[in-house]
């Protein structure tokens, strides 16, 4: 089968077309600046990037020039648009509804435009892409794969927070998590490259790139996870700040004379180690160089960033009561030799070891600690496009 993928922001869209059979992408691709001005960048497998810049006044424009460029007699990878058997969305927010994937009808939409209060910035654009589909392809089954779904087994004590239970019966505040579809691909595959037993298991998994999140994964079920009710909360991010005393929200407000949407977008988009390093950037490649040349700051903002997540993994040892795998996924994760370093040398005590020459490893699965090492740290890259193919093709051959 040919499954089109698509994660549908409110101003791009990006795209992979997969052959199930082989599990390799044909083309992948994105459309950035919808509703502004619009480009196109398109790669089909094996071949050059070609952009195309032309007006996309809204997401259907954007996915007609998608299906366009794909099936385009230069560098189209499709004669035509019926050898598309089935489109996976990528949906951010499922709330409790949604535990799991789902083929999309009227009844889906609405769940998920229910829990759009959960997630307004994702949601309603998530759904954007639903509906162009729906219009383009009539016929072809349009399938949900949640963000959220993955750590709907997490049990109470890991997700509700401090506050008066009627928010969570009322407003339905409480941790949900993100990331789902990376954090169970990355955990299947370390339970089958490792020969866990699925039953008896306990994986850690450290999803690190710019937006970044930890999961604590035992017997293949999410117990506990560090994103919250939104991706704000757990680790120090490219910009988001992660977790924080919520009492600086007032304090910044009242300080900066600023509203409540003006301190918000600080911490989303100035903070994390953007923030720290003094504004340095929010990519890790430019803080390393930067740390290199002396930035003291930006020293400090890799630091932080590195402190904080061997500390929610020390967490979840303890929320697991042991761990038998610890794996590093997305960009930084895949990539960041000296951060995995820095993040294993607080588990020293633990008797876990990183082999030095093995951790040299960038974007390929690889196990990284000795072999002595008391517990087994691995990087497994994520593949949420193929996760997603995967879930939309067992859905709609089921159908
Ligand atoms: P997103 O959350 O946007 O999907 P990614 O998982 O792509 O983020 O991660 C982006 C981060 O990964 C950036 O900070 C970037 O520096 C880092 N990264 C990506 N590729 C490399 C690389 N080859 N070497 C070092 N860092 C990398």
């Amino acid at each position: 089968m040919k499954v089109l993928v698509i994660n549908c922001g409110s101003s791009s869209l990006k795209y992979q077309l997969i052959d199930s059979d082989t599990e390799k992408a044909l083309a992948v691709g994105v459309c950035e600046r919808i509703g502004i001005d619009g480009r196109l960048n398109h790669t089909p497998a094996g071949g050059d990037k070609i952009v195309i810049d032309k007006e996309m006044p809204d997401h259907e424009v954007a996915i007609r020039m998608v299906l366009d460029a794909l099936a385009d007699d230069s560098y189209g990878v499709i004669k035509d648009l019926s050898e598309i058997d089935a489109v996976g969305h990528r949906l951010v927010h499922g709330g409790e509804k949604f535990t799991e994937s789902v083929i999309i009808d009227d009844e889906v939409i609405r769940g998920v435009e229910e829990c759009s209060p959960l997630a307004p910035l994702h949601n309603p654009a998530n759904l954007i892409g639903v509906r162009a589909c729906q219009a383009i392809m009539p016929g072809v089954p349009n399938v949900g794969v949640f963000d959220t779904a993955f750590h709907q087994t997490m049990e109470p004590v890991a997700y509700m927070y401090g506050l008066p239970y009627s928010y969570y019966e009322d407003f339905k505040v409480r941790r949900y998590g993100f990331h789902g579809t990376s954090h169970s691909y990355v955990s299947g595959r370390a339970i089958d490259l490792l020969s866990l037993n699925p039953g008896n298991s306990k994986v850690i998994v450290c999803h690190l790139g710019n937006g970044s999140s930890i999961s604590a994964v035992k017997n293949g079920k999410v117990v506990d996870t560090s994103m919250g009710m939104t991706p704000m909360e757990g680790l120090v991010m490219g910009t988001r700040c992660g977790d924080i005393d919520p009492t600086i929200v007032e304090y910044l407000a009242h300080t900066l004379d600023k509203s409540l949407e003006e301190v918000m977008q600080i911490l989303n988009k100035e903070s994390g180690v953007f923030g720290i390093s003094g504004g340095v950037s929010s990519d890790f490649r430019d803080l390393d160089a930067a740390a290199r040349q002396g930035n003291k700051k930006a020293e400090l903002a890799i630091d932080v960033f590195s402190y904080r997540a061997a500390k929610v993994i020390g967490s979840y040892i303890a929320a697991m009561n042991g761990v038998d795998a610890i794996i590093f996924t997305a960009g930084v994760g895949e990539n960041n030799i000296e951060v995995r370093q820095k993040i294993m040398d607080y588990f020293g005590y633990m008797g876990i070891s990183l082999d030095k020459q093995a951790n040299q490893v960038r974007g390929e699965e690889k196990v990284i600690s000795t072999l002595d090492s008391a517990v087994t740290v691995m990087v497994i890259p994520t593949n949420e496009e193929l996760a997603i193919a995967r879930e939309t093709v067992a859905l709609v051959k089921q159908d």
